[in-house]
């Protein structure tokens, strides 16, 4: 069994981003700029805005950032967005989700320029994974593709089951497993035989929001399991959607929760944010 180092991994490609901005620093490249939005103070939003300004940082872009009151109208959010699409200096646009609830996810979502959508949530991103095209990858289904290839799992012509179907996780990632030759079943609340469906799994990818719900009972001997979920415990430590100490022993390769998946996903919005420029 191979624990999939998320943080070394997500590192590496850090490092390797840093080194292509040097390069285009040398060439007399313009300059990448991250506009990061975040509304209200939500302790955990303020973490993950923190953490990726520190990653402009690391690999030598720009980052700006917008900090809003909660009380922040949609129209004033919209028109910042409006502002910044217009700026030519920014050349991505991040807004830290959720916002608070008198504000519309898919109104701001559908604002940003498809051109700066540096999440990968627009309706033009979406769409341009699903037929193919070349656009803007979701940051956390990519790292989990970044994670299997980078670790020597091969896609093609597996058995793939994604337990979640949100538009964030569950849909993106499985249409990209897709993109590699994975032969993908997608499960959720409504699905039936759970358990047999997740046996079948040669590469099973867990985003269901629900702490350690996923045991050996759901895993085929052998198979490669990586846990998108992550929640706090009780005792203060983080676990995911999946029970490691159950699982590990029955696998070929797992991710652990935290230095899973998690980190990688600032790492593949980095990787966004240099792209198209
Ligand atoms: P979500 O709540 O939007 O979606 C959960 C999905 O799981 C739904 O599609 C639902 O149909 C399915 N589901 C729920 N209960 C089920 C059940 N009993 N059986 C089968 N399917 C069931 O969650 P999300 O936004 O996709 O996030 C999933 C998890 O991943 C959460 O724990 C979240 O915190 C985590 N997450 C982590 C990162 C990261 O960077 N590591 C990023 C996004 C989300």
């Amino acid at each position: 069994m191979q624990i999939i180092d998320g943080k070394k991994i997500s590192q590496e490609i850090k490092d390797e981003l840093k080194a292509k901005v040097e390069m285009m620093k040398a060439n007399g490249d313009k300059i990448p700029c991250l506009a990061v939005i975040q509304v209200g103070n939500d302790p955990a939003s303020s973490v993950y805005v923190g953490n990726k300004k520190k990653a402009c940082e690391y690999i030598g872009i720009g980052s700006k950032s917008y900090e809003l009151p909660e009380e922040t109208s949609q129209d004033e959010l919209l028109s910042l967005i409006d502002a910044l699409n217009n700026d030519d200096e920014i050349t991505g646009i991040l807004v830290q989700l959720p916002v608070p609830k008198h504000i519309d996810e898919d109104t701001i979502i559908r604002r940003i320029s498809p051109n700066k959508d540096v999440d990968g949530f627009h309706p033009m991103s979406v769409g341009a994974l699903l037929i193919g095209e070349d656009g803007f990858l979701s940051c956390t289904p990519a790292g989990v593709i970044q994670l299997l290839k980078r670790s020597g799992v091969e896609i093609a012509g597996k058995e793939c089951v994604v337990i979640g179907r949100s538009n964030i996780v569950g849909k993106p990632m499985s249409v990209l497993l897709l993109r590699e030759n994975g032969t993908v079943t997608i499960c959720h609340s409504r699905t039936k035989n759970l358990k047999e469906v997740c046996k079948r799994a040669d590469i099973l990818v867990v985003a269901i929001g629900k702490p350690k719900m996923i045991t050996s009972e759901y895993v085929k001997e052998g198979a490669c399991v990586i846990d998108v979920g992550i929640h706090r415990m009780e005792n203060g430590k983080l676990c995911g959607d999946v029970d490691f100490e159950d699982v590990a022993e029955h696998c070929s390769f797992i991710t652990p929760v935290p230095g899973g998946v998690g980190p990688m996903t600032i790492a593949m919005l980095m990787n966004n944010c240099l792209k198209n420029i």
